[in-house]
């Protein structure tokens, strides 16, 4: 069930050039893009990971994370193979790079199209969500923008059922994909790695400044935006990089909640340390100090610092540990009066 991409461009004697992301690969005829899902079959482009997840669970809504959007709720969540990254700290390195690394071991005899058993398209998600009462359907575990056209089919129909739509992205698309998921999707959490387009380049694979304005338009569409940053010894952990990252999401708006999360050692950087929870602290002061309305510590047991106050009366509004939440009597606004920004209900 490969489904035709509506991303792209037919170039001369078969090639294509895909538009979902940054990348733009152009792509021969019989060859597949830098993600290993979009192929080129007879000059035209097909997403081979439609309908195809390589894992689903139903997640709480803050393993995201999403702190501001349906609290305590749960959420369809699901990720293919393949990604437009090659993050040396990949967590979900086994499906995300799964194409990358067969592509080497197979060589010739490596076909992309044996990876991928559509077995969830879109009607059955939207279908599955709705008998089971999950209030949202989220395209994370790998790159959702590789799988535009899979998100997109999902979104309307979820729509329809009255299901919220999230990405959790690198924000390494191309504004084409941005102008077309927003109108569908609700919420997304992006991932700003790090402030040095040195560091994308080397060690994710990929650019900042497309990441920048992807964060910008998304939030100028009117999704719901959060931000995230993986906070890693000796890589991104400065005062000056965590001030710069801060400084950016208030230039965007202060209002966007930031999770600044603890490194564990995985995949090229396994024998690396975990991040100190003081490092966390100390990036939420930064973040704080930058103006930033909400910044959140994760991957670490940290409960006044995952919980939500309001930051004109500082009244603690929504207390969190780990995965348990107490929204107390909050329903969106403070008893002060003042409007705490997120998509509550
Ligand atoms: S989505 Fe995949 S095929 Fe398309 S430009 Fe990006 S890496 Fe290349
Ligand atoms: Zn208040």
């Amino acid at each position: 069930m490969y489904r035709e991409a509506e991303l792209y461009e037919a170039l001369e004697e078969k090639s294509v050039k895909c538009t979902a992301c940054p990348h733009y690969c152009i792509i021969r005829e019989g060859l597949s893009g830098a993600c290993g899902v979009r192929k080129n079959k007879g000059g035209k482009l097909y997403l081979l990971a439609y309908g195809a997840p390589a894992t689903l669970a139903v997640d709480p809504l803050e393993k995201k994370p999403l702190f501001h959007f349906l609290p305590g709720q749960h959420v369809l969540s699901l990720g293919t193979l393949g990604c437009n990254f090659g993050c040396d700290f990949c967590q979900n390195w086994d499906i995300s790079q799964a194409m990358k690394l067969a592509r080497v071991e197979k060589k010739k005899e490596f076909k992309e199209e044996e990876f991928f058993q559509p077995t969830w398209p879109p009607e059955k998600l939207a279908e599955y969500a709705a008998t089971q009462r999950i209030p949202a359907i989220a395209f994370t575990y790998n790159e959702p923008t590789i799988l535009y056209e899979y998100a997109l089919d999902t979104f309307k129909l979820a729509r329809k059922n009255n299901i919220k739509t999230i990405y959790v992205s690198n924000g390494f698309a191309s504004l084409e994909a941005v102008e077309g998921i927003s109108k569908w999707l609700d919420a997304i959490n992006v991932d700003l790695k790090s402030f040095n387009d040195a560091f994308y380049r080397k060690v994710c694979k990929g650019r900042l400044k497309p990441v920048l304005e992807a964060i910008r338009l998304y939030h100028e569409k009117g999704v719901w935006v959060e931000v995230t940053t993986l906070v890693i010894p000796g890589q991104n952990d400065s005062q000056e990089e965590l001030g710069r990252i801060a400084e950016f999401i208030d230039s965007v708006n202060p209002q966007i909640p930031w999770h600044v999360t603890a490194f564990h050692p995985d995949y090229k950087m396994a024998s690396r340390t975990s991040t100190p929870a003081k490092t966390l602290l100390k990036a939420r002061d930064i973040g704080f100090a930058a103006g930033l309305d909400y910044v959140y510590v994760g991957n670490v047991l940290h409960s006044e610092a995952e919980s939500t106050y309001c930051p004109s009366c500082k009244k603690l509004l929504i207390e969190r540990r780990g995965f348990f939440v107490s929204l107390k009597d909050f329903s969106g606004t403070c008893s002060c009066g003042e409007k705490i920004a997120g998509v509550w209900s």
